[in-house]
Parts: structure tokens; C-alpha cells; sequence
């Protein structure tokens, strides 16, 4: 028994050690994808579920990579979170999204926000305010076009995040909490660090119809909200009893895919044109 446990440690040992030299190969590739411009982003759209209209978009990043073709972020984000490759990243991010939005708007199509989402590392940057409102600059866009997702995590420092939150506040940056219900952040706080806007994490509308517990946490959070003049969207929704049922819930917008999967921009950009 003693030697199969050393055997299990060296079996862990290789397994371990050929995974960190995975990840250095992982590393040095994302950073040259960020080099040979191989990220994209995908829109995925969101819907006011009165008029079916789409109000607002989610730019979500993708690899294109040269030999394994699309990879998803779920693959990648992790390393370049841990690597600190997220912040150049995520700021191409911001740029390409501010870019394409002006784009959208000069092409004629109705103003609408794009959301990007924001890693933790990310955030906790002294200098990310101040890059954001150079994009905004550079590229023209109103700051009102622009929505930054975080997650509860994120506001675990309660005096930093009233600091930043308040920055982006006053630059006019509209501010969602992502995956809400997941963390352990109360709606009093989402008031405190004047949140724009909460979208209901995907896990609580995917088990609505089935899980009673789901379906009461996805009612309060809508109804609180509300009450506190918080908008409230719902992520995942993918089927039409889902979506009645967040309508009669009151809620006024959802994104999933329902109605839309994330889609490349040019494809997007036919759909906002032909709608207009
Ligand atoms: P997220 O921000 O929660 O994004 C929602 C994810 O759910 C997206 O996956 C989207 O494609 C997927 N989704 C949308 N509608 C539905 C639906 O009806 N059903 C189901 N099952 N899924 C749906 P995606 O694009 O693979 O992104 C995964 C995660 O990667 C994102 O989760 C986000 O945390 C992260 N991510 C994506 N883009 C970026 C980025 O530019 N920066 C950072 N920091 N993270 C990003
Ligand atoms: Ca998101
Ligand atoms: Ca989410
Ligand atoms: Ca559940």
C-alpha cells in the first residue's frame, strides 16, 4: 500500500510538471496571438423582451488560432489572468469593441451599448481607469455606448471598489455586476457602488422551470433590483417557457441563445442593418 501511494505521488509528480510545461507553450503562444492580431471578438446581442429589439451587445474574445482554428476563452483567460496577459489583452479588448461600436454607429445603425468583460487583475490595475477613458477618447465613443461587467468578486475590497466604480461613475461608464447571485455580495452594497445594471448568472435561469430555489432567487433579486432602480438582465436563456417565465417575473431583458449565440461582427452588423 505504501508503495503504490509513492507511485500515485510520481504519477501526480509527471502529471503535474508535463502540465506546467503545457502552460509555459499556452503562455508563449497567447502572447504571440496578441502579436499576429489572432483574437477576435464575437457579439452576442441582448434583447428588451417587449419589442424583441436588440438594445445592447456582449463582446466575448475568441482565438482564432492558426492551426487549432476557434479556441474558447474558457481555455485561455484562465492562463492569461494568472500570467498578467490579460491586461494587454483585455485592454485590445475595450479598444476593438469601442472601435467596432463606433463603426456600427457611423454605418447608421442605432446607437447601442457594448459590454466588455473585465478580469480581476484587470480591475485591480491603478491605471485602468485612466486607460479606458484614453480609448474612449481615442476612438470617439460616448462613454454612455460603453458598459464595463465585473463580478461580485471583484468588490470584495469595499473602498477600492466605491473608489473605482466611482471613477468610472463620474466618466459616465455604465457598470453591470456579471454572474450575479454566484457570490456572496448583497444588493445594498450593488447601491452603494452605484451599479448600473445586474445580470442574473446563467447557472440560476438554466434550472428556473425545475428548481423552485433557483426560481425564488432569480424573483428576488428581480424585484429588489427594481426597487432599488437597478436594471436587471438575464443571461442562458435558452428556451421559451424560460423566457415567459422571466417575463412575468417583470424582467426586461435577456441574452441567450434563445434569440442569439454570439456572432462574428460583420454577421451581427447585417442583422442590425436589415432590422433598422
Ligand atoms: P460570461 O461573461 O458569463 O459570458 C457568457 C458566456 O455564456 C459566453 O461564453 C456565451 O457564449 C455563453 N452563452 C450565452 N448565451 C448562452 C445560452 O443561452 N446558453 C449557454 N449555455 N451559454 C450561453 P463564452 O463566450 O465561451 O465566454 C466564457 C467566459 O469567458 C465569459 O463568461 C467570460 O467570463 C470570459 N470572457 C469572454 N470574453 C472575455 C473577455 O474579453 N475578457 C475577459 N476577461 N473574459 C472574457
Ligand atoms: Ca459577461
Ligand atoms: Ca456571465
Ligand atoms: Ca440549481
Amino acid at each position: 500500500a505504501k508503495d503504490a501511494g509513492k507511485n500515485n505521488y510520481s504519477i501526480y509528480r509527471a502529471a503535474k510538471s508535463s502540465l506546467g510545461i503545457e502552460q509555459l507553450t499556452l503562455e508563449s503562444s497567447i502572447r504571440k496571438a496578441l502579436q499576429n492580431n489572432e483574437f477576435l471578438l464575437h457579439y452576442q446581442p441582448q434583447i428588451d423582451v417587449e419589442t424583441g429589439r436588440i438594445i445592447g451587445t456582449e463582446a466575448l474574445i475568441r482565438w482564432n488560432h492558426p492551426t487549432l482554428g476557434l479556441i474558447s476563452p474558457a481555455k485561455f483567460i484562465p492562463i492569461a489572468e494568472e500570467t498578467g496577459l490579460i491586461v494587454p489583452i483585455g485592454e485590445w479588448v475595450i479598444r476593438t469593441a469601442c472601435l467596432q461600436n463606433m463603426e456600427w454607429i457611423a454605418k447608421g445603425i442605432p446607437p447601442m451599448k457594448v459590454s466588455v468583460n473585465l478580469s480581476t487583475r484587470q480591475f485591480l490595475k491603478r491605471d485602468l481607469v485612466e486607460t479606458v477613458q484614453s480609448i474612449l477618447l481615442e476612438t470617439g465613443l460616448d462613454p454612455k455606448y460603453l458598459e464595463l461587467e465585473i463580478t461580485e468578486s471583484m468588490t470584495m475590497d469595499v473602498n477600492f471598489a466605491i473608489e473605482v466604480l466611482g471613477e468610472f461613475k463620474k466618466l459616465g461608464i455604465p457598470i453591470c455586476i456579471d454572474d450575479f447571485g454566484t457570490g456572496y455580495s448583497n444588493l445594498y452594497y450593488m447601491k452603494l457602488f452605484s451599479i448600473d445594471r445586474l445580470k442574473i448568472d446563467q447557472s440560476f435561469i438554466r434550472d428556473i422551470m425545475t428548481d423552485s430555489i433557483d426560481a425564488d432567487i432569480v424573483s428576488t433579486i428581480i424585484a429588489m433590483a427594481y426597487n432599488l432602480g437597478i436594471d436587471v438582465i438575464a443571461e442562458g436563456v435558452e428556451t421559451e417557457e424560460q423566457l415567459n417565465y422571466l417575463k412575468r417575473l417583470r424582467c426586461r431583458e435577456v441574452q441567450g441563445y434563445y434569440y442569439y449565440k454570439p456572432l462574428p461582427a460583420e454577421q451581427l452588423e447585417q442583422l442590425l442593418l436589415s432590422s433598422r
